[in-house]
């Protein structure tokens, strides 16, 4: 079973690579009020296949995005959550974890995610696929 999303932060955090499309930067770049050349150079890397988002801490273990921040959990609770700073701009790779096609064909990656985040700790690998390929249906 997969549940729902526990907002732990944690697929924000970590050395992960987020791909960044075109369609993301300028969407970006829209949200933040920059030029894309901007965004490119203050957020994110240039990878061999195309770029990602930069981590705060990135040779650290507690690397994370840099727009992960936080928000109160409850109004006026004072107890504070992680939360996304970029949301509504988020890229389209954040908006689909983690039904991600690598997770779905490679069961050791899956493992791996599995062990951080909440939404997946009740499924196995099949159970995972299964709803993977019932989502694009
Ligand atoms: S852009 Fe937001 S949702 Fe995506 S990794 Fe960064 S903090 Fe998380």
């Amino acid at each position: 079973m997969i549940r729902p999303c526990q907002r732990s932060g944690e697929c924000c955090r970590g050395r992960g690579h987020t791909p960044v499309t075109e369609t993301d930067l300028l969407r970006m770049a829209a949200h933040l009020g920059l030029g894309p050349e901007d965004v490119r150079v203050r957020f994110l890397n240039r990878d061999p296949d195309g770029f990602s988002l930069k981590c705060r801490n990135p040779v650290l273990t507690d690397a994370e995005c840099v727009f992960l921040g936080e928000e109160e959990a409850t109004a006026g609770s004072g107890r504070k959550r992680p939360a996304c700073t970029l949301y509504e701009a988020r890229p389209e790779a954040c908006r689909t974890w983690p039904f991600w096609e690598r997770l779905a064909s490679d069961q050791e990656h899956y493992e791996q995610s599995r062990r951080t985040c909440g939404m997946l700790r009740d499924a196995d690998h099949a159970a995972f696929k299964a709803e993977f390929l019932r989502r694009r249906r």
